[in-house]
């Protein structure tokens, strides 16, 4: 029999409406003899709701209490989804991550998943149900509830698909697959037939949210092809993302993407000795604070300026940190810059060719767009711009390389 583990995001099941048409979609798949496993995220905009009603009451709520609140929002839409469907004559149960067997470690609205006990699972599957899992969440050791960071019921699913040998794992979602820059703001942005892990984990990781990145990571760890599609047109063949991608490597640039908002924080006047580094990011570490860009200037008289980038809501907790070891590593003072986004160029077949980096920075010259701080992988090339800036350099950089135009399969890239 054929196994399936499926996920539907929040604009997917947004309403009422929208989760009897999940139900049906669901119901179908089980007409046709399929095992259904679906992870499901909380209805349209609940983490948000739910995460502004936190801070009126706290202005820094507790992590341990903010994911017993968050998690709330993923199990009223696995409920809800179960309910539809029995309504429909289909044996359907829920599940909460724990129930589900979803073992993580203690970081609590970042938890990794450490292992996932199918046991539960395995029984409702062969009692003939539909297993609805709430997914963005598990069990900590200590049995406190943990949520896995925005964005994650996408790794629930692909973890599930691991750990039960599932045959497909399928992302729903409110866009055709995986595009070549985010279609909101690129109109000529087209979805890919394939992208391998290794480019879409870069894409996930600068900024394409269409895939949470930890979800691509255990793909390629476990070698579970993902199929993305939309839940709103599932007839169309979406994106597979995979081992191998062979139909589009003429496109030695396979996508662009993009943050619309980031911080950058400088520490001046550092004096240039060994370890300085490590007594600037151990704490950024220790607090939690995920550093992106990282940039040490050349030092003059033997100072240096030290550059990062945040995610705008960490800015706080790593000012704060970097206030306080200042004194310690002797920097003059910190600044700060609230207003920045990044724009990346991401393609396996930049490795190996030269010209991308010139190609890229002209373009945003010739849009006067200014570069604040470069970044680069072996296949990706990132820069740092104004937040208002950012919507216009994807769609220069889409068009500079020629995204919108469909590759010959096989074909060369001519520069
Ligand atoms: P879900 O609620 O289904 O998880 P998300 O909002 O997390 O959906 O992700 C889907 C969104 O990701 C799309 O609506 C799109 O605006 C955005 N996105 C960003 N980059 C891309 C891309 N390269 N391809 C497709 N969508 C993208
Ligand atoms: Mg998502």
């Amino acid at each position: 029999m054929t196994r399936i583990v499926q996920k539907y995001g929040g604009s997917s099941v947004a309403t009422a409406a929208h989760i009897l048409r999940v139900a049906g979609l669901i119901a179908e798949r089980r007409r046709l003899g399929e095992e259904v496993v679906a992870s499901v995220s909380a209805m349209g905009d609940t983490t948000d709701d739910l995460t502004s009603l936190a801070h009126e009451v706290a202005p820094h709520p507790h992590p341990r209490e903010m994911d017993v609140l968050l998690s709330t929002g993923e199990i009223v839409s696995s409920a809800l989804l179960s309910m539809a469907l029995h309504d429909l004559g289909v044996d359907a149960v829920s599940l909460s991550g724990a129930q589900a067997g979803i073992r993580t470690d203690a970081v609590h609205r970042r938890a990794r998943i450490a292992e996932i006990d199918a046991e539960r699972v395995e029984r409702e599957l062969a009692a003939g149900r539909v297993v609805i899992v709430a997914g963005f969440q598990g069990v900590s050791e200590a049995s406190d509830v943990t949520t896995l960071g925005r964005g994650a019921s996408d790794t629930t699913a692909v973890a599930l698909a691991a750990a039960l040998q599932a045959d497909a794992c399928e992302i729903y979602t409110d866009v055709a697959g995986i595009y070549t820059a985010d279609p909101r703001i690129c109109p000529d942005a087209r979805p890919l037939l394939d992208i391998g892990y290794e480019e879409m984990l870069e894409m996930a990781t600068t900024g394409a949210r269409v895939m949470h990145a930890r979800a691509v990571e255990l793909g390629a760890v476990y070698d579970v092809p993902v199929r993305v599609k939309s839940s709103f047109d599932p007839t169309l063949p979406g994106t597979l993302i995979h081992r191998e991608t062979s139909m589009e490597q003429g496109n030695k640039v396979r996508g662009i993407a993009h943050q619309s908002h980031i911080a950058k924080v400088t520490v001046r006047g550092v004096p240039d000795r060994p370890g300085i580094a490590a007594y600037l990011f151990e704490p950024l570490a220790d607090a939690n604070v995920s550093v992106d860009t990282i940039v040490q200037n050349a030092s003059v008289e033997n100072l240096t300026d030290m550059t990062f980038t945040v995610a705008p809501e960490d800015l706080e907790g790593a000012l704060r940190v970097v206030q306080n070891v200042l004194p310690h590593i002797g920097g003059s003072e910190v600044v700060f810059a609230p207003d920045l986004g990044t724009v990346s160029i991401v393609g396996t077949g930049m490795a190996s060719a030269p010209g991308y980096a010139a190609k890229m920075f002209r373009t945003l010259f010739d849009h006067e767009i200014n570069i604040n701080m470069i970044s680069t992988s072996d296949i990706r090339i990132t820069c740092v711009v104004e937040s208002d800036r950012v919507a216009d350099a994807v769609r220069a950089l889409h068009s500079a390389f020629e995204l919108e135009r469909e590759p010959a399969i096989g074909a060369t890239q001519v520069e």
